[in-house]
Formats: structure tokens, C-alpha cells, sequence
């Protein structure tokens, strides 16, 4: 994995190939894998996930097989411009997601959303259609399930075009890699925690706070329980820049 050379169009992030595109482009792509009948997956990537890739082999192939790696996360950002190579900005789920959302009504894409507390995708649906009224939602489960067969079951009767992953980096991407045979969906999307972010459960970092990259200090004060995971940050980058010098 660590041999993926640069690319016009993907940064090779200790040994994660990143795509290399803007908010914009990542919709093009994703109007274009919609006109295929199979599935695709995207990904959103943190400097924790590239740790979580580095540690666990499967995810490492998962990554290596997504449709799209975009950079979610002013560390990516940053990372990859210690390595000498320009991300051109942040894709995060949520903006591609929201994205999607208004696209989705003039396209006509369904959707299905799984993840999160009880409760909270169905008010995230609720919300999500009064947002962008017309916009089709045909189910949705919640995160803390045992079984996944019945979610299957309903996700292969409603045949959304879309399917959110809301279960935490890591397990939703594996959750769409073990499951992939029995998705009828044209697209996967790995969301973290949007969906409590659309149910108004968690307030998103204001403007300011995204614009100056800081978005994960505000979530980090409002969730001092991030703290433990955000540790991997400083190990991020002390490779990133041995990467870069050696
Ligand atoms: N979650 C879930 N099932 C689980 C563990 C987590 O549905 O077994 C949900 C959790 O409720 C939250 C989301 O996954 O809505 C993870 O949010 P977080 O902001 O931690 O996202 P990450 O940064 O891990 O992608």
C-alpha cells in the first residue's frame, strides 16, 4: 500500500490513496456512479481513519477498493501539504451528503439511512425532508442492532439508490463491504455522525470554525469524550513528516 505513487488525481497519505478533488467534483463522480448499476462505495477520510487503515489490513483493502477516498478533516489537508501535494479542500461527509441532497430531488435518488441512536434517523428523515421537501427517504434503522438481516431484508424491498452509513468510522465501511452482495443500491456513503448532526441532536461548528480548520477543537470542547481518539492526531502527523523528510 505504501508504494501507491502520486497520481494526478489521488495523494498517497501514509499509504492511503486520497482522492484530489473539490466539493463540486465529488458530485460530478457521484452523478456518474449513479448512472451504474452496481454498488459504490465513498469514504470519508480523517487522519484517524489513515491510523485505523494502518493498523487493521482490512480496512487498509477497503480504502484501497473504495470508489472515492475523499479528505475530510483540515489534518488530511495539512498532511498531505507536508508531503508536497495540494488537496484542493476539505470534502466532508456532510457537505457531499448535503450535496447529494439537492441533487438528489432534481434526480429523483432515494434513500435509505442506518446508523445512529434509536430515534435519531428517523428524526433526521423527518428534518431532512422538510429541508428539501420532495426528497425521498424509504427507511431507515437505527445503529445498535444485533441482527443485520432484517435491515438487509428492508433495504432489498425498498431499493433506495442510496444508502447512509451512520455507525462510526471503521464499522460502517465494513458493515457496506461485508453486506455489498445483498445491497440493491447504486451508492454507499460512510457519514459518521451527520445523521445527529441533520436530527439537530449535535450542532455543527460554526462557519468561522470551518473556515479556519478548527471544526474538531469545537467538537472536541462540546464531546470532550473525542479526546482519546484525537490522540492518534499527533502520531499522524510525526509520520506524515517523517514521510516527507526520510
Ligand atoms: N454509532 C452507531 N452504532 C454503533 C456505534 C456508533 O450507530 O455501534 C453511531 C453513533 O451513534 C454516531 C455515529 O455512529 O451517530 C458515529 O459518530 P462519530 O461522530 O463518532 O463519527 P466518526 O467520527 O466515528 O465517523
Amino acid at each position: 500500500m505504501e508504494g501507491i505513487g502520486p497520481s494526478p488525481a489521488k495523494v498517497n497519505v501514509l499509504g492511503v490513496a486520497v482522492d484530489k478533488l473539490t466539493l463540486n467534483e465529488a458530485l460530478q463522480r457521484v452523478e456518474a456512479f449513479l448512472k451504474e448499476d452496481r454498488l459504490h462505495l465513498i469514504v470519508t477520510a480523517n487522519p484517524e481513519i489513515i491510523m485505523l487503515a494502518r493498523q487493521d489490513e482490512q480496512f487498509a483493502k477497503i480504502l484501497e477498493q473504495a470508489d472515492l477516498v475523499t479528505a475530510d478533516g483540515i489534518g488530511l489537508v495539512i498532511g498531505a501539504r507536508i508531503l508536497g501535494e495540494d488537496l484542493p479542500e476539505r470534502v466532508t461527509g456532510i457537505d457531499l451528503s448535503s450535496g447529494i441532497f439537492r441533487l438528489a430531488r432534481e434526480k429523483g435518488w432515494s434513500f435509505y439511512l442506518l446508523g445512529a441512536a434509536p430515534g435519531v434517523a428517523e428524526a433526521a428523515a423527518a428534518q431532512l425532508v422538510d429541508k428539501y421537501p420532495g426528497l425521498k427517504i424509504t427507511g431507515w434503522n437505527h445503529g445498535y442492532f444485533q441482527d443485520s438481516e432484517p435491515i438487509l431484508r428492508e433495504i432489498e424491498a425498498r431499493r433506495p439508490d442510496i444508502l447512509l452509513v451512520a455507525l462510526g468510522m471503521g464499522r460502517q465501511e465494513k458493515w457496506v463491504w461485508e453486506h455489498g452482495h445483498r445491497l440493491p443500491v447504486k451508492l454507499a456513503i460512510g457519514v459518521g455522525g451527520s445523521l445527529d448532526v441533520y436530527a439537530g441532536r449535535v450542532q455543527r461548528a460554526p462557519e468561522l470554525f470551518q473556515r479556519l480548520g478548527l471544526e474538531w477543537l469545537y467538537r472536541l470542547v462540546r464531546q470532550p469524550s473525542r479526546l482519546g481518539r484525537m490522540l492518534v492526531l499527533p502520531v499522524f502527523l510525526w509520520k506524515v513528516l517523517k514521510a516527507a523528510i526520510f
